[in-house]
């Protein structure tokens, strides 16, 4: 495919989408999505395709009940290969296709470079890819079993109001398909809150060690954000609910990560055919730190709280004259 039919390249052969980022409906925005846009965007293809691992999960995976009434290894181990292993093939699928073999170049490409062509001192190894690939398999992956582990064994116990799903089915289904959008709203304000000097300095800067980033930086974090990026899916041992619930919430946040670092606009399916990627939002974020604190844009909380770029030329300039009024503020209460 000509990727030039959707963007430009600059000097640098760094490819920029043609179209904006779409806003949801009940934003004030010419760049705004169709209501069906937006219902479809909450569900398709991300989440549909998360749903899918998590009835799997459900039936397959998880363990029995009664056996996770108390803590043994042969469960916790099931749980963590299990996750383990999917993690892996669902980004090692992305980088291995589009950052090992290759297959579509530089098309579609944010940034020209692949992170194997910059070697740095901030990571381990001097390398991107091992760095990434470490700390998310190694430190967030068990992050994310361990709080799988914890509420399984609570539900067990009792220690939760474990509903009858055929009688809250709707209540059921309205939790599943709002999942990104609750996920999105946390995290808008958890991802603010750790772009707090100290807290950054601490904590997220090892996120934001990998500019350019690749599938493998998806959870690639300090384990005090992986663990803030998980706790929300104990909020399900207080409300009425089932361990699918927190189970499913868990998985979204571990599968979904990925959305925002695949680095390609579009992933080509064939000689004439792809699909959006829909990682533009985070992308910037990646490249300019104080914008699209969202992940992709399904909640408008960026264009409420006035963080929003949009991916265009315009959300340069805005985004230049944040920064703007942000400089003469600082000189201002400095030379008072
Ligand atoms: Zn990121
Ligand atoms: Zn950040």
């Amino acid at each position: 495919m000509n990727d030039l039919d959707f963007g430009t390249r600059n000097k640098r052969g760094d490819f920029r989408p043609r179209d904006a980022i779409g806003l949801p409906p009940f934003v004030s925005s010419s760049h705004r999505r169709s209501w069906a846009n937006w219902f479809m965007d909450l569900l398709w293809p991300w989440n549909a395709v998360i749903i899918g691992i998590s009835v799997f999960w459900w039936f397959v995976v998880v363990p029995d009940f009664e056996t996770m009434k108390t803590f043994e290894f042969g469960w916790i181990a099931r749980l963590f290969v299990a996750k383990w292993v999917a993690l892996f093939l669902w980004m090692g699928v992305f980088e291995w296709r589009l950052y090992v073999q290759k297959k579509q170049d530089r098309r579609f490409k944010y940034n020209a470079k692949f992170p194997a062509e910059q070697p740095s001192d901030y990571f381990w190894f001097k390398s991107q890819n091992i760095d990434n690939f470490l700390r998310s398999m190694f430190v967030s992956v068990p992050i994310c079993v361990a709080f799988e582990v914890v509420i399984f064994w609570a539900f067990a116990n009792g220690h939760a109001q474990w509903v009858d799903a055929s009688s809250w089915q709707v209540y059921l289904a309205l939790i599943v398909f709002f999942t990104g959008a609750f996920h999105e709203s946390y995290f808008f304000f958890a991802h603010w809150a750790m772009h707090w000097k100290p807290f950054y300095d601490w904590c997220h800067t090892i996120h934001h060690n990998s500019i350019n980033p690749s599938p493998w930086t998806s959870m690639s974090n300090h384990p005090v954000e992986s663990a803030l990026q998980f706790a929300p899916a104990f909020l399900y041992l207080l409300v009425p609910a089932t361990p699918f619930l927190a189970m499913h919430h868990l998985n979204f946040v571990a599968f979904s990560a990925l959305i925002g670092h695949i680095g390609f606009d579009k992933i080509e399916l064939g000689e004439s055919r792809a699909i959006d990627s829909d990682n533009l939002s985070h992308y910037l974020h990646h490249k300019h730190f104080e914008v699209n604190y969202c992940d992709n844009g399904v909640m408008p909380w960026d264009r409420w709280f006035g963080s929003f770029h949009d991916g265009t030329a315009e959300g340069d300039r805005l985004m230049g004259e944040r920064h703007q009024r942000k400089v003469e503020k600082m000189n201002a209460g400095k030379s008072t």
